[in-house]
């Protein structure tokens, strides 16, 4: 090759890793990992909520533990204390869309729209992309896992629905995900669901008996090996 084509060759590969995706392995789809003996990961969607996001924090941290937060980028904007407290505690965040539309019904470029808005909406507030995605109420398709794939995520569904957006009770929620739980499981909950809130009175009973079975709550990215 001749130097100048060389050379253009290179400044175009530079510029071009500049701007390409950070996550390499972009567009797996994650619901658990097993292979993670010993480890779990609390998930929470919706927020960030001026009110409950706090509360929620203020339990992880009373029992020292992590978790990790997927975000509306709308909410990001709406409430950026609240999203802020996420990124004190060194929670994990991760992209829920901007306005938690229906995206089973979207174009790819409109998803990718979604997710940039809410990268938007986040950089002003910290320097931080997200690598993890969780398309509202789990959906999946072709156009979803390109739009991820094309703006550098993993999707991360869950193993593990607590149903505490349908107001189920606190005990109940805590009985049946203590009888189901197991190595690499993902939980899904809210920080934030309209007309009352179960989740944190489920996380009271939970977390204690958890960690006194000898598991580890870690972040997402930790329980798939990417940390
Ligand atoms: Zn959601």
């Amino acid at each position: 090759m001749k130097r100048a084509a060389l050379t253009v060759f290179l400044v175009f590969g530079i510029i071009l890793s500049a701007i390409a995706p950070t996550n390499a392995t972009a567009g797996n789809v994650f619901a658990k990992n097993s292979s993670a003996t010993g480890k779990i990961a609390l998930t929470f969607d919706d927020g960030p909520h001026p009110i409950y996001t706090p509360k929620i924090l203020e339990i992880l941290e009373e029992y020292e533990i992590d978790a990790t937060f997927f975000v509306i980028g709308r909410n990001v904007e709406n409430y950026p204390d609240a999203f802020r407290a996420i990124l004190g505690s060194g929670c994990e965040i991760g992209n829920h869309t901007y306005t938690h539309g229906n995206i089973g019904g979207m174009s790819e470029s409109e998803i990718c729209r979604e997710l940039e808005l809410t990268e938007q909406a986040i950089a002003k507030i910290a320097p931080l992309r997200p690598t993890i995605f969780r398309p509202p109420e789990g959906a999946c398709g072709s156009a979803i896992e390109r739009a991820s794939r094309e703006r550098g995520y993993d999707i991360v569904l869950w193993s593990i629905d607590t149903l505490d957006w349908a107001h189920t009770p606190s005990d109940i929620i805590a009985r049946k995900l203590l009888g189901n739980i197991g190595d690499g499981d993902i939980i899904l909950m809210h920080d934030y669901v309209s007309r009352g809130n179960t989740t944190l009175g489920a996380l009271r009973i939970i977390i204690p008996e958890l960690l006194a079975r000898g598991y580890e709550f870690v972040t997402v990215s930790e329980l798939l090996g990417d940390e």
